[in-house]
């Protein structure tokens, strides 16, 4: 079939977070899945972290000077979706409250991936960002938090349906409009993700793929949530999109020479 009408412009978004050395999660996996999505990549570096399968071996934080300066230089470009991952220090996340609530009520998305540990198990954050990141969330549109961060920062277990649900009202009463949790964690065949917003929740199913290349989803999902806003779907139209994308990017995965991989973007549909 013809290819489709190549477009004058494309939308770009800006993703706040970590540098993974590895290349496997981070903004590197972000970088990914904005070109996947044909939407361009702008960035703050709020954290050079030296990491691989095994450890993190060392993170430093960027100065709330230099990520005020690649915030404004990206600001520039007129980003339609923000998504921010790492935050590095407290320092840091009072500069994004600060600068959020001015952005904010320009109305561009802000979705949030509350990371504070690396998929290979090491902390990237410093102590207390976790404790007080719920000071983020009146500025963010959604949350998307995998079950251990979940549970962490609601203090709810989530071993049940009805505690998943008392988690999503706890991001909500925080101020995050949608909560979508990411059900990966649990050992079961099918994978579960929920949705919450409004009152309302929904679950979005898939089966477990027996893949083990699996660095990088979290970052995955939500550049992808934060590309298809950028592109102008609706909210759930964008949570759906970017469920698929993971799943999609689980089944294209592949190793690193014998190493755990990341999630590939290489099976995206060409159209978007
Ligand atoms: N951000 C950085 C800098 C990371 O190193 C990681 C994981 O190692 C993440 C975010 C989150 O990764 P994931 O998408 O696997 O949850």
């Amino acid at each position: 079939h013809s290819a489709p009408p190549a477009s004058e412009s494309r939308p770009a978004v800006l993703c706040i977070g970590g540098s993974d050395s590895s290349g496997l999660a981070g903004l590197q996996m972000d970088a990914r899945f904005c070109q996947a999505m044909n939407v361009h990549q702008a960035c703050v570096i709020t954290a050079v972290t030296a990491q691989n399968n095994q450890c993190v071996i060392s993170h430093s934080a960027t100065s709330v000077q230099a990520c005020q300066a690649q915030f404004d230089a990206a600001m520039a470009l007129k980003p339609q979706a923000i998504k921010i991952g790492l935050i590095a220090n407290l320092e840091q996340l009072q500069w994004l409250c600060k600068t959020l609530s001015h952005i904010r009520a320009g109305g561009i998305p802000i979705i949030f991936d509350p990371v504070t540990v690396a998929s290979c198990g090491g902390e990237l954050a410093e102590k207390g960002v976790a404790d007080n990141i719920a000071q983020l969330l009146p500025y963010c549109d959604v949350i998307t938090p995998n079950l251990p961060e979940a549970e962490a920062l609601s203090g709810t277990s989530l071993s049940t349906d009805q505690n998943i649900n008392a988690a999503a009202q706890y991001f909500h009463q925080q101020g995050a409009e949608w909560v979508y949790i990411k059900g990966g964690h649990r050992q079961s065949k099918t994978l579960r993700d929920i949705v919450s917003h409004d009152q309302h929740m929904f679950a979005l199913e898939q089966q477990r793929q027996e893949n083990k290349n699996l660095r990088g989803t979290g970052c995955a999902l939500a550049s992808s949530i934060a590309s298809a806003l950028a592109l102008g779907y609706e909210m759930v139209d964008a949570l759906v999109i970017a469920n698929m994308a993971v799943a999609e990017g689980i089944y294209h995965a592949k190793a690193v020479n014998h190493e755990a991989g990341p999630i590939s973007a290489q099976g995206f549909p060409k159209s978007f």
